[in-house]
């Protein structure tokens, strides 16, 4: 049987300058067949024209750039576009542009003017297997990881799509907060994040591209040892108890050492870079002003920004959990501000399309049950898991 070839898109540089030593080429080619990739958004060897055409042949034999075929997009009313992803078995994930056009908030503007971002939500694996109970992914079972490709090819798809509206900005700001746990679909994610970072690619700064993780303990500890990233973590409860319940796999790492990886964590980043706190605020559940009060505790001395979300519903919850009032959103905020903790409220947008934090769906052929079961209201342990 052939091999198949390999799929060059999301291969970051050093791996296809390496590729290209093992043919016999020059590490240059990687350059130049990256800028034709990302810059020129080329798919077809032969449209490289400073390749000499007897290595474009070479090259066509065992080589290729498959990006992951996208669906229309659904917009927005608010300008979200919601796109499906379509994986190589059948499956599919889904992308979220959130255009926005107020001020940058991630020190990485230039004096101080307000920045437009294009932020790309991206996913990491088919459906989730951690099974938070507030989110609607995690309802629709777990397959499997996506491929570097499948990750590097929703920015890539976004892209093109923005360049082909005439949206010259590109994506400015990518975020792993999608489907999926990017930490347990380690090498994958980073490969991803090294290729959104490289100049040669899509120049994305280290500040703007964000790994979001519900708190698996030692890959945050392994990612400290490979990159400084922008991290986000998922709280959402300040008592091991409470997050139990929200978060299972606070089971396994509590609080205190999801605390104590993210310590560890912001040594590697510079002295102004801080961690980003998720909380997503449930009535009667995790907004209490005792609740914030043990938050602002936890934090104190720790370099971190909370960003409140406020629950989205999805038509699978079976816990009935609602959105705050905006009177106990607003509470919930002014009692951690006064505490001294920076916060921020993330706006909901996308929701009438069922693009918002926590309703990200897409079409999973659930291979852990979890769905029908979860749908029985049966508990699916923790072992069932695939932690690498
Ligand atoms: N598994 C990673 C990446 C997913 S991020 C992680 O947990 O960080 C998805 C973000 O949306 C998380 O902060 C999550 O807590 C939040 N979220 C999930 N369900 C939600 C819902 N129903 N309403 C609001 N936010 C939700």
């Amino acid at each position: 049987m052939a091999e198949e070839k390999a799929n060059l898109l999301g291969m970051p540089r050093a791996a296809l300058g390496s590729f290209f030593a093992k043919i016999g080429e020059k590490p240059y080619r990687a350059d130049q067949v990256m800028r034709w990739i990302y810059r020129g958004k080329v798919t077809d060897i032969d449209a490289m024209t400073n390749i000499s055409r007897s290595l474009r042949g070479h090259l066509k034999e065992i080589a290729e750039i498959r990006v992951p075929a996208f669906s229309a997009g659904t917009r927005s009313s608010d300008g979200v576009v919601k796109w499906l992803a379509h994986t190589e078995h059948g499956q599919a994930v889904e992308t979220v542009l959130i255009p926005d056009a107020g001020a940058a908030y991630d020190g990485a503007t230039e004096g101080g003017a307000p920045h437009r971002r294009n932020t790309l939500c991206i996913s990491s694996q088919v459906g989730c297997a951690l099974d938070c109970s507030f989110c609607a992914t995690g309802k629709q079972g777990f397959n499997g990881n996506l491929t570097r490709a499948e990750i590097v090819g929703q920015v890539w798809q976004a892209g093109r799509e923005l360049a082909d509206r005439g949206d010259e900005r590109g994506i400015t700001n990518v975020v792993f907060m999608g489907m999926g746990e990017p930490l347990l679909n380690f090498q994958p994610v980073l490969d991803a994040a090294d290729v959104l970072m490289d100049d040669l690619a899509f120049g994305i700064s280290k500040r703007r591209v964000t790994i979001s993780t519900a708190g698996v303990v030692p890959r945050i500890r392994d990612l400290a040892s490979h990159t400084d990233v922008s991290l986000a973590v998922s709280l959402h409860a300040p008592r091991d108890e409470l997050r139990n319940v929200l978060v299972p796999l606070n089971r396994k790492y509590p609080i205190a050492e999801v605390l104590d990886a993210c310590r560890h964590y912001l040594r590697g980043l510079g002295e102004r870079r801080s961690i980003t706190m998720e909380y997503t605020l449930i009535d009667g559940v995790n907004d209490s002003v005792v609740d914030a009060r043990d938050l602002a505790h936890l934090l104190t001395g720790l370099r971190t920004k909370v960003n409140l979300i406020p629950f989205n519903p999805f038509p699978e919850d079976r816990n009935g959990y609602r959105r705050p009032s905006p009177a106990r959103i607003d509470r919930f905020q002014t009692s951690l501000l006064n505490a001294g903790v920076a916060t921020m409220l993330r706006t909901t947008r996308g929701d009438e399309i069922g693009a918002a934090c926590g309703q990200l769906t897409g079409t999973v052929h659930d291979r852990t049950q979890r769905r029908t079961r979860y749908l029985a209201r049966e508990r699916v342990s923790l072992e069932t898991r695939s932690v690498p």
